[in-house]
């Protein structure tokens, strides 16, 4: 796999007006005049425009029949194949929508009904993809683990009883970084897959806000271990090629004023930005360090701060060196969210 910029990409996608957004007759203050470019408009100000450009930029706003419409095939074409390429071959890889409740996180990621989101789709084809490799000399083995990050504590998904106590993140020369006593399931199928993502989500910490009443206020991660274990019979050695596809989801991005947090959810809005914030440091410091340096100079690398948030630590081996990563930054068209958009627009842009 080629390295420096390719292993992080970048995607921003619009989703349409929702139906608030429509009550409230909000014009719309985001284009996209490329399939690369995003300009916002100040709403109060015309004149004032920011421009960004990214690997790619999705308009799932226009009419589903317009050319330019991205639709989750189009994603997932773009960037879930790259990912599952990616764990294929080896490599660890970490996909993550960010962006404010309601902007289409969780569309991007799981999708609705049959509209499938890069997730369910990008497992369906690694598993279709074991079922046609199935040779003498190589099996396979998948595990999956689950696990929250809430207030910076780390709870299992799959174990109802580790209630309260977090998880510790260790490191050994033989695991690398792990997450001590976090439980894996072996799986066969999407399926398999699917019953246990449900099993884990009747256990997320959901609280509401006044933002949105279901909206999760804790990040996720849901890990895919795959080991494609080969036999050389000349031989009858058998080696391990091991890689972890990395599904998180984390939790909006939205100022806490604007949600009225006051107490409890205000901590939690800072622990939640702590994840943010530091993700967005990590990733831009990888971003960095893929620059060429300039004409005749040595570039110095920058330190890549993975310790200074639970998730940044925990997806340490999955984000940067030969690692993918791609993230999708979801945004809403409407006026009435500029300052939101711009905001994630801006988090994004530090990263590619
Ligand atoms: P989030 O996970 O960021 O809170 P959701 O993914 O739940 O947001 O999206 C909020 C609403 O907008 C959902 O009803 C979803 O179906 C819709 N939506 C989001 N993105 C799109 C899109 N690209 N195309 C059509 N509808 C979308």
């Amino acid at each position: 796999m080629s390295s420096g910029g390719d292993n992080v990409q970048i995607a921003v996608r619009m989703r349409p007006f929702n139906e608030r957004e429509l009550a409230l007759e909000s014009p719309a203050c985001v284009t996209m005049p490329t399939e690369h470019m995003v300009v916002v408009t100040d709403p109060t100000d015309g004149e004032k425009q920011h421009s960004f450009s990214f690997n790619y930029a999705y308009n799932s706003f226009v009419d589903a029949h317009d050319e330019a419409y991205a639709s989750q095939e189009k994603v997932f074409d773009d960037l879930g194949k790259a990912y599952l390429e990616a764990a294929w071959a080896g490599y660890n890889t970490s996909v993550f929508a960010y962006g404010q409740t309601g902007a289409g996180k969780s569309y991007s990621m799981s999708g609705y009904g049959e509209e499938l989101g890069i997730v369910p789709r990008g497992l369906r084809e690694l598993f279709a993809r074991i079922d046609a490799n199935q040779v003498d000399d190589l099996s396979f083995r998948v595990e999956v683990s689950y696990l929250e990050i809430y207030m910076e504590k780390i709870r299992d998904l799959f174990n109802p009883k580790q209630a309260v106590a977090s998880l510790k993140v260790r490191e050994s020369p033989k695991l690398g970084i792990f997450v001590e006593g976090l439980s894996r399931r072996a799986v066969t199928s999407y399926e398999d897959v699917e019953v246990l993502m449900e099993l884990g989500n009747t256990m997320r910490t959901v609280a509401q806000t006044n933002m949105n009443a279901t909206s999760s206020r804790s990040h996720s991660v849901l890990t895919i271990y795959l080991t494609q274990t080969r036999v050389d019979q000349a031989t009858m050695t058998a080696s391990d090629l091991t890689s972890k596809i990395n599904l998180i989801d984390l939790a909006g991005s939205e100022r806490q004023n604007k949600t009225g947090a006051t107490g409890k959810r205000l901590k939690e809005g800072s622990a939640i930005n702590q994840s943010l914030t530091a993700l967005g440091n990590v990733i831009e410091a990888l971003a960095d360090n893929c620059m060429p340096a300039e004409q005749g100079k040595r570039r110095r690398k920058r330190i890549v701060p993975y310790r200074d948030s639970a998730l940044t630590r925990i997806l340490q081996e999955s984000l940067g060196g030969n690692a993918k990563t791609i993230m999708v930054a979801a945004i809403s068209p409407a006026a009435d969210n500029y300052k939101e958009t711009l905001s994630t627009l801006r988090y994004a842009n530090r990263a590619s």
